[in-house]
C-alpha cells in the first residue's frame, strides 16, 4: 500500500528530497506531475485538458517511452511543459544494485534533458540518491498520490482523495499510462476545475 499524503515528519527526515513546491498566499500554486509517459493517446489527451485550463505540468518520462514516441515527447516541450527523468526501464531502486540503477538513469538522460529525477515507485537507496545528487539531479517525490493507477480505487474515490487533501504548494502525482487511464481521465478535468475555483495556479516545478 502507499500513503496518500506524506506526513511532515517523513518530509523532515528525508530533507534531501523535494516533497513540495514554492507557493505563497498571494500566488497559490499547485504542482501537477505525470509519471510513466509519454503515451501515444493518453499524453495528447492530457495536453488538451491542460491547455483548456492554461495549466502547466511536469512530466516524468520513461526513457524507453521517449524513444518509442518521440513526437509526443516533443509536443510536451513545444507546449511549454517541463520534463523530468523517470529512469529508462522503471527499475525499483531498493531492489537494484547502485551501478545498474545509475546506468539506467543515465541512459534515460540521453533522451530526456532535465535535472529533475523521480525514482520509480518512490524507491531509491540513500547511496543511489547521494550519487544522483552529486551528478546534479534534484530528486522529486510528492506530497499527494491519489492512486489513479490502482483499479481497486474508483474514479470518484480517487478524486475525493485529491479534493480532500490538496493544498497550495503540494506536488501531486498522476499517471499518463494505460493502467491509470480510467481514474485519471475522470479526475483530471475535475481537478483542473477545482483548482480554478480555488484560484490556485497549476504550475510546473521550478
Ligand atoms: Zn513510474
Amino acid at each position: 500500500m502507499y500513503i496518500n499524503t506524506i506526513p511532515d515528519w517523513i518530509q523532515y527526515f528525508l530533507k534531501r528530497y523535494t516533497w513540495k513546491g514554492p507557493s505563497s498566499e498571494a500566488q497559490p500554486k499547485v504542482y501537477l506531475t505525470f509519471d510513466d509517459g509519454p503515451h501515444p493517446e493518453i499524453t495528447p489527451w492530457v495536453l488538451e485538458q491542460l491547455e483548456h485550463y492554461s495549466a502547466k505540468a511536469t512530466f516524468f518520462c520513461i526513457g524507453k517511452n521517449v524513444i518509442e514516441y518521440p513526437d509526443v515527447y516533443a509536443r510536451l516541450i513545444q507546449k511549454g511543459h517541463r520534463v523530468g527523468n523517470h529512469s529508462h526501464t522503471h527499475l525499483k531502486g531498493k531492489k537494484t544494485k547502485d551501478n545498474l540503477y545509475l546506468k539506467d538513469v543515465e541512459q534515460a538522460q540521453q533522451f530526456i534533458n532535465s535535472n529533475l529525477f523521480r525514482p520509480p515507485y518512490g524507491s531509491v537507496k540513500r547511496s543511489q540518491a547521494k550519487q544522483l545528487s552529486a551528478k546534479g539531479f534534484e530528486i522529486i517525490l510528492w506530497t499527494l498520490i491519489p492512486g489513479d493507477w490502482d483499479s481497486t480505487i474508483s474514479p470518484q474515490k480517487c478524486l475525493e482523495n485529491i479534493v480532500f487533501h490538496l493544498q497550495p504548494g503540494h506536488i501531486l502525482v498522476l499517471h499518463d499510462s494505460e493502467k491509470a487511464r480510467v481514474n485519471m481521465e475522470y479526475v483530471l478535468p475535475r481537478l483542473l476545475q477545482h483548482c480554478k475555483n480555488k484560484g490556485w495556479e497549476l504550475a510546473m516545478l521550478p
